[in-house]
């Protein structure tokens, strides 16, 4: 008996198995959850689909945040196979790839700063806005953040900024959903190497510097990752709402401004 047992989750940005989705969805699997997938354009769909199978699920949802009726489609479908669920894992976020490495405001635009925000922070609120009639009292909505929303990082540029606002969004989100027993909350893992992650400039010396300087003296895993979501996702954490939780090794809490 897990303790997700009876609830339905539907989780998107599995791009590939290092993907933070992926081992948010080995623990939601292990503590006994039913689980639902999006891919976001044909490429992945044959990818998807196997690592459905091994989550013992047959559902997944083509998704294309950037894309309205891409959104309402994905409910249309999942309408199929749920008519109900308790809640979804945004794993998303996209910014140009000369946006992550070099001077900020040398290299900030007015298209970049539109795509990262809208690809990684509207994207969260749009999921919730289209399929809130379909949301079980109780159900959680889990984003993923970054420190660089609070702290300028080197590199992190345009990403800092859709972060941040990722993180008004989720405190807006909570206070609008909270009266339909609906709560929403955002994890701020440490560096992991995923694909998003290797864009962005010098992220290597990053994840060595987190290694050296936080408390825990090692960097977070996926599973980390899973693990936190899994607690968000359950009815251990019904009292939480609105928040940011920092699962860094307690980075987060050293005074030090050298990561660069
Ligand atoms: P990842 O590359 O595995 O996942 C990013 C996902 O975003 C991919 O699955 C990609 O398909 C999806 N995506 C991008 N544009 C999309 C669109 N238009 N429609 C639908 N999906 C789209 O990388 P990850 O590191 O696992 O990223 C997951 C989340 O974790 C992101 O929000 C990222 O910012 C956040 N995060 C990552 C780290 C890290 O160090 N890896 C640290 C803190 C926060």
């Amino acid at each position: 008996m897990g303790f997700l047992n009876g609830k339905r989750i539907l989780v998107t940005g599995i791009a590939n198995t290092r993907s933070i989705a992926y081992g948010i969805a080995q623990v939601l699997h292990r503590e006994g959850a039913e689980l639902a997938f999006t891919y976001p354009n044909n490429k992945l769909k044959l990818r998807i689909k196997k690592y459905s199978n091994n989550f013992n699920s047959n559902i997944i949802c083509p998704c294309n945040v950037s894309n309205d009726d891409s959104i309402t489609q994905l409910f249309i479908e999942l309408k199929k196979y749920w008519s109900t669920f308790d809640g979804f894992i945004h794993a998303i976020a996209f910014a140009p790839s000369n946006q992550l490495n070099g001077d900020y405001v040398s290299v900030i635009n007015r298209e970049s700063f539109i795509i990262a925000h809208d690809i990684s922070c509207y994207s969260f609120v749009a999921l919730a806005k289209a399929c809130r009639n379909m949301l079980n009292v109780h159900a959680s909505l889990v984003t993923l953040t970054y420190l660089g929303a609070q702290r300028a990082i080197p590199n992190y540029n345009v990403m800092g900024l859709a972060k941040a606002s990722l993180e008004a969004n989720t405190k807006y989100m909570a206070n609008s959903m909270g009266p339909d027993g609906i709560r929403v909350n955002a994890i701020s893992p440490g560096p992991i190497r995923t694909l998003a992650s290797s864009g962005i400039a010098n992220f290597k010396k990053m994840l060595s510097y987190y290694e050296s300087y936080a408390p825990m003296r090692k960097n977070v895993t996926i599973e980390d990752i899973g693990n936190t979501a899994a607690f968000l996702c359950s009815n251990l954490s019904a009292a939480i709402t609105g928040e940011v939780i920092y699962v860094d090794g307690g980075f987060n809490i050293t005074h030090t401004n050298k990561l660069e």
